[in-house]
């Protein structure tokens, strides 16, 4: 029997979005904020999606049977009063908008590098955007830029330029309501750079700072020093343990989020770990968070 998608772990509810964060976070209207946001894990899945075609280990049949437990190629939708922001528009972005239930609505585009699980996506969503008047806004390092426009040379053409791209190096900031998004280099490797997010939310119980991190192969010391006072530290899972190709294994993430004294850890980009998943929690070990595709970011808040 083929899966059938059950309830998800974070219940998806069309329109939840829309309530107050507090609604979200305490179950009822809370104290000053007074603007909309919610963070979609939209996928949640390492370069290639869970189960895999052909794969019986515990992890692939588990997903066939279990659709919660299915994962699509890494990406966040932020959603706030003013914008929509999505992170890493991968190959599975109309799957993933028509999953959610989600308007085609996106304001702008943060890309942490250029690998497929993270850009082959653009084109769709270019495609994908209501309003096709304006040109989509994409943030991106230089290196990927030119990477991007290899891949898709219809959308940087300049007699008809469907994209257009934005600044995005340390310290680049994004202030939407409620968010202020701030970028932080890491890097698959030496010459590799990838970016990731710092976000600094305005929530009922005061402001928390989360960092989002796939693909961090590296910390250079200068983004270290800006993971300070950090609520949850949201890693990569690509490899279960110890460490892999240009991605920390998950005993690297925990141990930096020790040493940064980090209140609360998660995983996304969950890799091929041929695990089930209360083997894979089991592993992670207690008050560690693992994203599911469709869960909500502030659902994993400590
Ligand atoms: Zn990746
Ligand atoms: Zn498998
Ligand atoms: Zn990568």
């Amino acid at each position: 029997m083929v899966t059938q998608v059950g309830p998800r772990p974070f219940p998806f509810l069309p329109g939840l979005y829309l309530l107050p964060i507090g609604l979200l976070v305490n179950g009822a209207p809370g104290g000053t904020m007074d603007s909309v946001m919610k963070i979609t894990f939209l996928g949640t899945s390492a370069a290639w999606p869970t189960p895999q075609p052909g794969c019986h280990c515990p992890q692939c049949s588990e997903a066939r049977a279990d659709g919660r437990l299915r994962r699509t190629r890494s990406s966040l939708l932020i959603e706030s009063a003013d914008e929509v922001v999505l992170v890493d528009p991968g190959p599975d972005v109309f799957h993933q908008f028509e999953r959610e239930g989600l308007e085609p609505r996106v304001d702008r585009v943060l890309v942490t590098h250029s690998h497929a699980d993270h850009v082959l996506g653009l084109g769709d969503l270019e495609r994908l955007r209501a309003d096709r008047k304006h040109v989509l806004r994409v943030h991106a390092a230089a290196y990927h830029r030119k990477r991007i426009g290899e891949i898709f040379p219809y959308l940087v053409d300049e007699r008809d330029p469907r994209i257009v791209f934005e600044v995005w190096k340390p310290g680049t900031e994004i202030s939407l309501e409620g968010i202020r998004i701030e970028g932080f280099e890491t890097g698959h490797r030496a010459r590799f750079p990838t970016a990731a997010l710092l976000m600094h939310l305005h929530t009922p119980d005061g402001m928390r700072r989360v960092a989002y991190a796939t693909d961090m192969g590296e910390l250079p010391d200068d983004s270290r020093e800006r993971l300070e006072e950090i609520d949850l530290f949201v890693g990569d899972g690509t490899f279960l343990g110890g460490e892999g190709h240009g991605h920390p294994g998950t005993d690297a993430v925990l141990a930096l989020g020790a040493e940064l004294d980090v209140e609360k850890v998660a995983f996304t980009h969950v890799g091929h770990v041929q695990v089930d998943d209360a083997g894979l929690r089991e592993r992670l070990g207690e008050g560690v968070g693992l994203a599911y595709d469709g869960g909500n970011l502030l659902d994993l808040l400590p």
